[in-house]
């Protein structure tokens, strides 16, 4: 099998640095292609978070010069999964009481497009013959607007490698006023349409999507549905262009954390062959938040932020109606405080039937995954999701909207698809109250024929969602762009 060198820069990695999605797969794909030979190295920046987590590590270059911008170091060091890590260390950008992008109070840092234009900007020094280490890249790849910059730099750095760009979510843009961007020393004729342009601002994304040989995203449904409106969210012209160029491929989730047979919070471990250990788990959450105790009624499960991207307005909204069915409700999440409150007086108004914890609480979320029946995401939009793989992975069949990577993840219960044993949740007819409503009816019918409910839950329960697959899909662009035979 060839070997491929693949920079991979991004802006959070976890268990370094997480804010979303991004850091998991940037945790957990670079250890994935290493187990199929393509010798990933993570670009990341030296906020307080990583370097207070770093194990051994040795400054390796140091860059006193990159026109606008202040002098910086590559410090390198090996994650706990093996995979090697460069540390882009600038205290000026990076060591700062706060996230990745904005400051305790929740505003983001003015400086972000120096900041992420910088860890472009190395990216792109290590992908081109100015680099100063001995590894070289053959190929690097970007994630995400924070690295948008790298190709505008890698098209007139000598010796430059091609790069790839992941979208983990288009609705984040960095889009800035020109003045923000000038200082950053770029082409001048990337100032315009054809660069880094968009609607009178400067686009760290749109450049990303121009300048990148390939454009990658997280789900094959979302690859289609982001070239048209209204999820383009305004690049819906640019990507259609470049449809050839784009590749949706499905995350992974780790297998290892969110199992059923070892999980260590779960009150009970059960599996596909014993599942005695799903009750016990169903009995804990409705002890736990204060439910009746009742394992026959079925149970609800939300996991989530509370945003209108979720969708659990509709939820929120049809729950009277769903209380006049024998059904139970447990939410964790936190979001929009007009959510927030509807889900607390919806506790209020219905004790021991919905339960409700506002905040951030991982045990608990594996807990519902395990001790819920069925699971709720009607997501607007979901460019990939996650609790639909862990939900089907710990058996809890999902309730999800047709899109994106809710699509590509679960197949629609029906006698068709039962019959053929694809089956594994239930597909919204419609994003309505009404259609979230019979969907949920059309789930706890078949809750409650118990040899269809088993089955979907086999279904479930027997689906590879591992990091291999994605990884093969990875290479797979990656030889692709470089040229070379699969
Ligand atoms: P998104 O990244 O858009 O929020 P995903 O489904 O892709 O949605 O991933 C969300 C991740 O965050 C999952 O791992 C989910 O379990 C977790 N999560 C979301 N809200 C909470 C919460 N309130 N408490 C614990 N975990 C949460």
């Amino acid at each position: 099998m060839a070997e491929i060198k693949v920079l991979f820069a991004t802006s959070e990695v976890a268990p370094l640095i997480k804010t979303g999605g991004l850091a998991d797969v940037s945790g957990a794909l670079p250890a994935a292609l290493r187990a199929i030979k393509v010798d990933v190295r993570v670009l990341v920046p030296g906020y307080p978070q990583v370097m207070a987590k770093l194990g051994p590590h040795e400054a390796v270059a140091s860059f006193d010069d990159l026109p606008g911008y202040p002098p910086c170091r590559l410090i390198f060091s090996i994650m706990e999964n093996g995979v090697p890590l460069l540390v882009l260390d600038c205290p000026l950008l990076y060591q700062r009481t706060g996230g990745p992008y904005s400051d305790p109070t929740g505003h983001d840092w003015p400086d972000n497009p120096l900041r992420f234009g910088l860890l472009s900007k190395v990216a792109a020094v290590l992908g081109s013959s100015e680099s100063p280490l001995m590894w070289r890249p053959d190929l690097v790849h970007c994630n995400d607007w924070q690295t948008g910059l790298a190709g505008v730099y890698l098209s007139v750095a000598p010796g430059a490698v091609p790069n790839v760009i992941t979208i983990h979510n288009l609705a984040f843009q960095g889009n800035y006023r020109p003045t923000k961007v000038q200082k950053l020393h770029l082409p001048p004729e990337s100032f315009s349409v054809n660069g880094i342009e968009l609607y009178g601002n400067m686009s760290f994304l749109k450049a990303g999507l121009y300048y990148a040989y390939h454009i990658t995203t997280v789900s094959p449904t979302y690859a289609r549905e982001i070239q048209h409106e209204p999820l383009g969210f305004g690049l819906q012209g640019l990507l259609h262009s470049r449809s050839r160029d784009v590749t949706g491929i499905l995350n992974g989730i780790e297998t290892d954390e969110w199992d059923p047979e070892t999980d260590k919070h779960l009150a009970a471990h059960y599996s596909v062959a014993r599942m005695a250990g799903k009750a016990d788990n169903k009995r804990a959450l409705q002890q736990r938040m204060g439910l009746q105790e009742d394992p026959g009624i079925p149970l609800l499960g939300v996991v989530s932020r509370l945003t209108h991207q979720k969708g659990l307005d509709l939820l929120l909204e049809i729950a009277p109606k769903l209380m006049e069915l024998p059904v139970q409700l447990v939410i964790l999440g936190s979001g929009e405080p007009a959510m927030q409150h509807a889900a607390y007086h919806l506790v209020e108004s219905y004790p021991g039937k919905i339960a409700a914890m506002i905040g951030f609480d991982e045990g608990l979320s594996h807990q519902i995954e395990a001790g819920a029946d069925i699971f709720i995401m009607p997501s607007r939009f979901e460019p990939c999701g996650l609790n639909q793989f862990y939900s089907q992975r710990y058996g809890t069949p999902p309730i999800v909207n047709n899109t994106g990577g809710l699509a590509d993840s679960v197949v629609d219960c029906n006698p068709d698809t039962l019959k053929d044993g694809t089956a594994s949740g239930f597909i919204l007819p419609s994003m309505t109250t009404d259609g979230l409503f019979d969907t949920i009816k059309r789930a706890i019918e078949v809750y409650r024929d118990e040899k269809k409910w088993k089955s979907l839950r086999k279904n479930c329960m027997s689906k590879d969602f591992s990091w291999e697959t994605s990884a093969r899909a990875y290479r797979k662009v990656y030889l692709k762009v470089l040229g070379r035979p699969e």
